[in-house]
């Protein structure tokens, strides 16, 4: 049974979504307990060299703010060997955490990404969990102010001291540095609402890095143009879209792929917050199938809404473009207003699905509202929500997958769910 979850990993089907990001209007953010935020790291030091690194950066290498030369310099500390119960096709276990990226050789993907893609600063990072590539320029943390910035700045600072809460402007290679922790927030605040275990029973066959076998991968680029000749050249996309996200089938990697040309950092890190959440959620457990497209486009909204909530990411299938401009207002009266007019599908379609090009652009408004209602009607019941929705048995529909897991999570019938939460829009939504 188990060892067919291995199998059936390798030959999952791989999901791409395009993207459009639009600015919204703001209103205030809507709370969910999830993790504290991470101390700072603690390294130690001779000069300015930092002498027991959990990472690999190309910057610090250059710098000497590392010990190492070259990342295969540190295969020991950035890879892992994953140890099963029992034998997998003859085998006790399995070395994880090789370095590739979408699936080729890593430096076949970076030679040109710091060669003829260059546009601003090329930099990577790798750690015991993301490989983050970026290329963008810095920016200034005060225009606009943002509340994380302290907490941020401190986090920083545990890695390159000469940062302060006194700093105005980042620079590319701080910046990528940041972009880093950031991942991490988003990955500790999911792994809090499924309460991971990496010791769980459900983990001993699946991969390191949350189920997968290889390392998120993030990539970051300064320019459309660059990000889509990207696409183009190493997935064969169409190289109009703005980014993806992308589970690749060989090596097991989950992939999310941005570019910044003209926006600010606080919208690049809702739509950063967006993609690297909706990887969390597909890949956690193994990314076996897709989930239903209104579970994880609702949860991507949900984690980059809490960051702010003018800055909206849109998914739809690759190619397919909005024809409407919805979501450039306040989304809570517009949802409401919806809802009072009789003119939200019933989600028992909504739920039924099958690609997240099928959902309208006022319909990411719909789901993100549901999957923010389940959110705040009980965290936890969240979490299990989400472990039944990787336990689909065999056989089972989608579908029938979902009625199962709203019924053992919450006790509740996808109808009970929609009409619960038409009263409580109704009820909590300001009209206008
Ligand atoms: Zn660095």
């Amino acid at each position: 049974m188990r060892h067919a979850v291995i199998a059936a990993l390798v030959g999952c089907a791989s999901v791409a979504a395009a993207q459009q990001v639009k600015r919204g209007a703001v209103e205030p953010v809507d709370v969910y307990r999830m993790a504290e935020p991470a101390p700072p790291a603690k390294y130690e030091r001779e000069g300015k060299t930092i002498t027991n690194p959990d990472f690999f950066c190309t910057e610090c290498a250059k710098d000497k703010r590392i010990p190492y030369q070259a990342r295969e310099e540190m295969k020991d500390i950035l890879e892992t060997v994953k140890r099963f119960p029992a034998d997998v096709e003859g085998e006790r276990e399995m070395r994880c955490g090789a370095f590739r990226l979408l699936e080729h050789d890593a430096g076949e993907i970076l030679k040109p990404l710091f060669g003829e893609f260059k546009e601003e600063k090329a930099i990577f990072i790798e750690d015991g969990f993301f490989r983050l590539f970026a290329d963008f320029d810095g920016f200034h943390t005060k225009k606009p102010i943002y509340p994380r910035r302290t907490v941020e700045l401190e986090q920083l600072a545990a890695i390159l001291p000469h940062v302060s809460d006194k700093t105005i402007v980042l620079d590319a290679h701080e910046r990528a540095h940041l972009y880093l922790l950031r991942a991490h927030r988003v990955r500790r605040d999911f792994e809090s609402v499924v309460k991971h275990d990496p010791k769980a029973p459900y983990m001993d066959f699946l991969g390191p890095y949350n189920g997968v076998k290889q390392k998120h991968e993030i990539f970051i680029f300064s320019k459309q143009s660059q990000a889509g000749r990207f696409m183009k050249t190493f997935l064969g996309h169409s190289d109009q879209l703005d980014g993806e996200c992308w589970h690749t089938l060989g090596d097991d990697s989950m992939v999310a792929i941005m570019h910044c040309e003209g926006i600010t950092d606080v919208w690049l890190n809702n739509t950063f917050t967006h993609r690297v959440a909706s990887n969390m959620l597909e890949g956690f457990r193994g990314y076996q199938y897709d989930l239903p497209p209104w579970i994880v486009i609702g949860f991507g909204h949900v984690m980059e809404r809490r960051e702010r909530t003018d800055y909206n990411t849109f998914f739809f299938g690759e190619g397919k473009r909005p024809t409407d401009e919805w979501g450039r207002n306040k989304w809570k009266p517009a949802i409401r207003k919806l809802v009072a007019a009789g003119k939200v599908r019933p989600l028992a379609e909504i739920a039924a699905l099958p690609h997240v090009n099928d959902l309208t652009a006022e319909e990411h408004g719909i789901v993100w509202s549901q999957v923010s209602y389940l959110m705040q009607l009980d965290l936890e019941k969240f979490g299990r929500f989400v472990h039944v929705l990787k336990e689909k048995k065999q056989g089972e529909s989608i579908y029938n997958l979902e009625v199962r897991a709203l019924d053992e999570a919450y006790g509740l019938s996808i109808a009970k769910l929609d009409e619960a939460w038409r009263e409580w829009v109704l009820k909590t939504y300001p009209a206008l």
